[in-house]
């Protein structure tokens, strides 16, 4: 074992390999505000990636409703059940990881998911959390509350599935931290499944190996975004990287959003694998939930989310999710737009922060015909 930093707990921790940071590292924010739970994201990575045989009941991008919902079934509260509740001293976890129980050699706490577990993607679509009073209308927190949460694999900085493979299959790429299972190496032991707090590995029953999602590294190396957040209808996803070996920057629209600004949160930090999906929390629900999911940072991540509409900078970042299907690596507010350029510094994406209006007489003469002014 050696000691790792891991900035999510504001302490080191134990992990099974050392290793520098990758050269930048791959990194998501979704915005549980605003999905809708339309799966667009989920048919798209799975007609593209997982739609051949043994790969049935694969969702490497799923969107469950919480706090009922979850795929495969229960896969965070099993392991919450197992693991001592998280304390948090301020910003630092007192309590420990799933790589810092009993002996070294052991593998991270978790649970290998029943075959049952993969048979119904949606159970808990739509159920809230209490029965709510009819006539009940928003009033800021809601007492009764649901909401969407997309997920996919974290492509950790400290991955619980490459700890647990006897076969040393699953590697973290050096240029960008995507996390990859080689499939020439895998024997299907499954120690993976098992192993990551997310359940984001798979067993594919037809090849007898494992198979996770792949970061889209196609698209990623001619520097286009995942499909899953080209495709999202809400337009609730950034995709682009951290910087792992300087100083977090000011014009890294990810850097900023989670480093600086601190308005997107890792899922379930406590479990001590440095996941690199952000989310914006939701802010009809009550903080003390959410701090069970997100950590402390809640509270300040609403108030922030709040605040980006008196905050040009803040909201111009934030006015890139969905913008453009490139990944922006520098992003610059000019004026009464945003614009983003690649890392190749070519200039990919220019928003407006408030979008034209045009409107149409209702009558066009020309042709003789009434016509709405809704598309
Ligand atoms: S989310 Fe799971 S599968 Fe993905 S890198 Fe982390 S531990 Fe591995
Ligand atoms: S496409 Fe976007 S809005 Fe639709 S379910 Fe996926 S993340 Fe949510």
């Amino acid at each position: 074992m050696v000691k790792r930093d891991n900035w999510q707990l504001g302490r080191q921790m134990e992990y099974p390999y050392e290793g520098p940071p990758p050269r930048k590292q791959v990194a998501y924010i979704f915005d549980a505000n605003k999905c809708i739970a339309c799966q667009t994201c989920t048919l798209a990575c799975k007609t593209a990636w997982t739609s051949g045989k043994g790969q049935e009941t694969m969702f490497w991008n799923n969107v469950e409703t919480k706090p009922y919902g979850g795929y495969p079934q229960g896969w965070d509260t099993r392991l919450l059940e197992k693991q001592e509740p998280a304390r948090w001293r301020g910003k630092v976890l007192a309590s420990k990881t799933i790589f810092e129980h009993g002996n070294p050699l052991d593998p991270p706490t978790g649970h290998k998911p029943a075959f049952t577990d993969y048979a119904a993607p949606n159970l808990g679509e739509d159920d809230v959390s209490a029965s709510v009073a009819p006539g009940t209308h928003f009033n800021g927190v809601h007492d009764a509350w649901m909401y969407y949460l997309p997920r996919i694999c974290n492509h950790c900085d400290s991955p619980a599935c490459l700890a647990a493979c006897p076969r040393k299959a699953i590697y973290k790429r050096p240029e960008d931290g995507i996390v990859l299972i080689d499939q020439e190496r895998c024997r299907g032991y499954q120690e993976c499944v098992s192993a990551c707090p997310y359940k984001k590995t798979f067993f594919n029953m037809v090849s007898r190996t494992s198979e996770k999602c792949i970061g889209c590294y196609p698209r990623v190396e001619q520097g286009e975004v995942a499909l899953c957040v080209e495709s999202c209808i809400g337009k609730i996803r950034m995709h682009g990287f951290l910087t792992t070996q300087a100083p977090p920057r000011e014009d890294n629209p990810l850097d900023y959003l989670i480093k600086i600004r601190k308005v997107a949160l890792p899922l379930y930090p406590q479990f001590g694998t440095g996941p690199n999906v952000y989310y914006i929390p939701p802010l009809h629900v009550a903080t003390g939930i959410l701090e069970q999911m997100f950590g402390p940072g809640v509270d300040e991540a609403k108030r922030q989310y709040l605040a980006a509409k008196e905050d040009k900078q803040l909201l111009g970042a934030m006015i890139l999710f969905g913008s453009q299907n490139r990944i922006v690596e520098r992003f610059e507010v000019q004026g009464d737009e945003v614009v983003g350029w690649s890392g190749a510094g070519e200039e990919v994406t220019r928003v407006p922060f408030t979008e034209p209006v045009h409107l149409r007489a209702s009558y066009d003469a020309a042709r003789e015909v009434y016509r709405h002014n809704t598309t």
